[in-house]
């Protein structure tokens, strides 16, 4: 029997619209809006969790139309609760390009990497990373890359293991603790999730706004982590 396959989690929908793709740092948006980046190789379920926390099956159809998966795409949330009752902000959820298409030429692959760099490496409203993994497979040599090369940065991330409906109770339990040991070894979180189902949805979005609003200050990791001048 498969992990939670007779439930699924009631949709809460969000107000997040498409506001725009970027092929490079000039066109990212001026407004400083925390965000908040998924970033995952291709198929991992990038666009179903976007559409899961958005709370719709449509919106990230947006980004895998033919030419944006290369671009770097912008969701705003609007009104999205901040913790423990200081209002209501808004925020973007950033989509960036997915890595690892067995079909894509060396080129291409290096080029959709130096757009996802140029976003990671100086983006100053960048809060969180979601690290998005597909609880079904090991993972490879460019995942390891990418959670040395976001460590490496002092980028804040967590990492989500999607699709987890397709594993057995056990199953998931032995994925979660491999992966906590493993590729998920200095994440502030390793959530098991299903875009499908909606499980965890809660929780990572729960995460992504504690992030985004978290109100700067000693003791808050982001600070700690990305040092003293605030990236
Ligand atoms: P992307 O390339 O990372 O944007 O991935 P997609 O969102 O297009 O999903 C890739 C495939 O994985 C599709 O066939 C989805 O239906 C499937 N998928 C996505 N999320 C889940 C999930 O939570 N559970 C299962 N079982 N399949 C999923």
């Amino acid at each position: 029997m498969k992990h939670d396959s007779s439930s699924r989690a009631p949709r809460t929908r969000r107000d997040v619209t498409f506001a725009g793709s970027a092929a490079g740092p000039s066109q990212f948006p001026a407004e400083r809006l925390p965000e908040v980046a998924f970033l995952g190789r291709s198929n991992v379920g990038k666009s179903s969790l976007l559409n899961a926390l958005a709370g719709t099956h449509s919106l990230a159809r947006v980004s895998s139309a033919p030419g944006r998966t290369r671009l770097v795409n912008f969701f705003r949330v609007s009104g999205a609760e901040k913790p423990g009752g200081r209002g209501r902000g808004d925020l973007y959820l950033v989509d960036l390009p997915g890595y690892g298409y067995a079909k894509a030429s060396r080129e291409v692959r290096e080029s959709f990497e130096q757009l996802a760099v140029s976003y990671l490496a100086g983006r100053e409203p960048l809060r969180l990373c979601v690290f998005i993994v597909d609880a079904r497979h090991d993972h490879g040599e460019r995942d390891e890359t990418l959670r040395s090369w976001l460590e490496h940065h002092g980028l804040p991330w967590v990492l989500a293991i999607n699709k987890i409906d397709a594993l057995n109770r056990d199953e998931a339990k032995r994925r979660l603790a491999s992966l906590q040991a493993g590729l998920g070894r200095g994440a502030q979180a390793v959530l098991p999730v299903s875009a499908e189902r909606g499980t965890g949805i809660g929780e990572l979005w729960n995460v992504i706004r504690g992030a985004a609003f978290a109100v700067p200050g000693p003791g808050v990791a982001l600070g700690a982590a990305r040092g003293q001048d605030g990236r």
